[in-house]
């Protein structure tokens, strides 16, 4: 199982659509088929690290402190339950970085270069806030690429052309190399007709952008982060934990070349 190693931003400036739930769950079941994985919580709300178990009172170095050069990835970054999974926490001062940034040097590198610093893991994932800021823009010049939580509602494409326009100028100045992995519909409601029109809306947009796998709306992923665990932990076999493995499944069917695809 060798490839490149791989740092994936999960971003969508619409809050509430999938996007700590995926970073979660997506992490869980790559660690869980054998890669090393981080996580790095850049959302100030901390969701992402309550959701694996990370106590607030013991967060004491943060992402917030890599960020302003005061601790390197390593220092901040803490093990999970999940073998293999380790999350850089965010606390509440991150929400301060989108203006203390502004007037540091070289300010939409500093996670970038935080990253280069570390031993690469196989996957870097970036749990982004709900916004096109400064945090943001940070996940996506560290990022060679952008998965998009995309909630199978009425609006889902409303606001995704600001995050594509936001990509191309990304990739016209400090990270060429950034590239669209893909969309994953989020809630997905077999049974409701809206939930089915909206989805062939987004595949008739974004095409084969769009993951095949889709995301249910399940119970489960909401219960889990209350119990400090991803769904795979707390119910390895609600529909939830059976569709992450099987968007872990796609995306590395994604990243591997065609030829050595057929060859495995
Ligand atoms: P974001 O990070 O984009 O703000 P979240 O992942 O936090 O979104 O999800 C918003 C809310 O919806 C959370 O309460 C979460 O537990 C719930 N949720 C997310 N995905 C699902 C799903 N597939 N089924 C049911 N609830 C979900
Ligand atoms: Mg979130």
């Amino acid at each position: 199982m060798t490839h490149k190693p791989t740092c994936i931003a999960i971003a969508n400036q619409k809050g509430g659509v999938g996007k700590t739930t995926t970073a979660i769950n997506l992490a869980t079941a790559l660690a869980a088929v054998g890669h090393s994985v981080v996580l790095i919580d850049l959302d100030p709300q901390g969701n992402a690290s309550t959701g694996l178990g990370i106590d607030r009172r013991t967060r004491e170095t943060s992402v917030y402190d890599v960020l302003l050069g005061d601790a390197t990835l390593a220092e901040a970054m803490v093990a999970t339950r999940v073998p293999g999974l380790s999350v850089v926490p965010s606390t509440v001062d991150l929400s301060g970085a989108e203006v203390e940034l502004v007037g540091v040097e070289q300010r939409l590198h500093r996670l970038k270069t935080a990253i280069d610093a570390m031993p690469a893991p196989d996957f870097t994932l970036i749990d982004c806030p709900p916004s096109l800021g400064m945090l943001t823009l940070n996940a996506l010049v560290a990022a060679n690429s952008l998965l998009v939580p995309l909630q199978c509602e009425f609006f889902a494409l409303e606001g995704l052309s600001q995050l594509l326009g936001t990509v191309e100028l990304v990739r016209s100045g400090p990270n060429p190399k950034l590239t669209v992995l893909g969309v994953v519909l989020t809630m997905v409601d077999r049974r409701n007709r809206l939930s089915d029109a909206v989805s062939k809306d987004v595949r008739a947009v974004m095409g084969t952008q769009v993951f095949e796998t889709t995301i249910p709306r399940n119970v489960r992923l909401s219960e889990a982060p209350s119990h400090g665990l991803p769904a795979l932990l707390y119910d390895m076999k609600c529909s939830g934990s059976v569709a992450y493995m099987a968007l872990a499944r796609e995306l590395l069917a994604r990243q591997t070349p065609p030829a050595t695809r057929r060859a495995a």
